[in-house]
């Protein structure tokens, strides 16, 4: 069975998990006068996170849901408002910080453009109608396909929102996706966002955690809403280990799952059935499966019986993540698969 459901799929090799064996341990949650906590790992590691994203701090969390909960939730009071797309992780998945029950803040919602990033002119518009703390956006962008924000497009939408005043967060669930994408330092993306947060858990393989990046100011108070929101760890060096290991070994790694994702989205462009996403630009692959006569639940019962788990996503279409698990000889497989469904329709 080839599973292409998410990259939170990885499984961490040996060599990931030997180095909890020899991590240094303590308590993050007894901090010193800078907030730093006790395990040295975890401090490592939310170095190396700074160091590789441009930031003055990294902090660790068990969640990207939490990570981008307790960012959001330091910006903004009950009844602010915060821009995001309709189907922005954030708005459309994790929903938490609109929930009347929890974190009360009001979504307002821009749209994207033609290439599926956020649209400017409509930004613009939403900023002097509103009164608007905060600007989420996604990097890259899940629900349209792994949609990449160059450095260029960020510069744009951080200078905008500058001139309101207003903060720009960025989910970077798979931000290294991204810049392997588009070849470029992390860092010169991450100098157009107040705060960021990216995943460890997916297509870099460790097997939990994701990283919040921002300012010494911000970091401070983000330090404290982590607190509140139950989000300090004990000996979490044995979280942070995998990591340390996964940014130093697999951020390379993640060119080859966004090639095979381009690869079977060349596979099976001429089928006509199917309509596979134009152009795909990391390790996600979308298949429009309106024209075929199937829901995408029933489209993905007829994949999962040749062998292919996937996943259906929004209305009318299923998702294909490529990790490090998959090689070139299952994408192989995944195209023969696909195809042979479209020619059994
Ligand atoms: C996975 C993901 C997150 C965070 O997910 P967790 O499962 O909470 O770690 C956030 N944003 C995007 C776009 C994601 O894909």
């Amino acid at each position: 069975m080839i599973d292409l459901r998410s990259d939170t799929l990885t499984i961490p090799d040996d060599e990931m998990l030997k180095t909890i064996l020899s991590a240094k341990l303590g308590d993050d949650g007894r901090v010193d006068e800078n907030g730093r906590g006790e395990d040295l790992s975890v401090n490592e590691l939310e170095d190396i996170a700074a160091r590789l994203t441009g930031k003055d701090e990294g902090v660790l969390f068990s969640s990207g849901t939490l990570a981008n909960t307790a960012a959001i939730l330091t910006y903004c009071s009950p009844g602010d408002k915060v821009l995001v797309d309709e189907i922005l992780h954030i708005y459309k998945s994790e929903k938490v910080v609109f929930e009347k029950s929890v974190g009360q803040l009001i979504p307002v919602l821009y749209k994207l453009n033609e290439k599926s990033k956020p649209d400017t002119q409509h930004l613009r518009q939403l900023m002097e109608e509103n009164d608007i703390k905060l600007l989420c956006i996604e990097n890259t962008h899940n629900f349209s396909g792994g949609v990449c924000l160059d450095a260029n497009d960020l510069k744009e939408i951080y200078d905008l929102a500058k001139e309101f005043n207003i903060h720009v967060h960025m989910d970077g669930a798979r931000l290294f996706n991204a810049t392997a994408s588009l070849n470029v330092d992390p860092k010169d993306l991450c100098k157009y966002v107040d705060s960021l947060m990216f995943c460890i858990s997916k297509g870099l393989g460790a097997p939990i955690g994701s990283l919040l990046c921002g300012n010494n100011n911000f970091i401070k108070k983000l330090r404290q809403k982590r607190k509140l929101l139950g989000g300090n760890m004990r000996q979490a060096g044995v979280i942070a280990a995998p990591g340390i290991h996964a940014l130093k070994h697999n951020i390379e790694k993640l060119k080859e799952d966004n090639e095979n994702a381009k690869y079977v989205s060349e596979g099976i462009k001429d089928l006509k059935k199917i309509k596979v996403q134009d152009k795909v630009q990391s390790n996600i692959v979308m298949l429009d499966v309106s024209n075929t006569g199937m829901s995408p639940e029933e489209y993905c019962e007829a994949a999962r019986k040749k062998g292919l788990k996937i996943r259906p996503v929004l209305e009318n279409k299923v998702r294909l993540v490529f990790y490090n698990g998959i090689n070139r000889k299952d994408a192989d497989e995944v195209i023969k698969i696909i195809r042979d469904i479209d020619k059994s329709m």
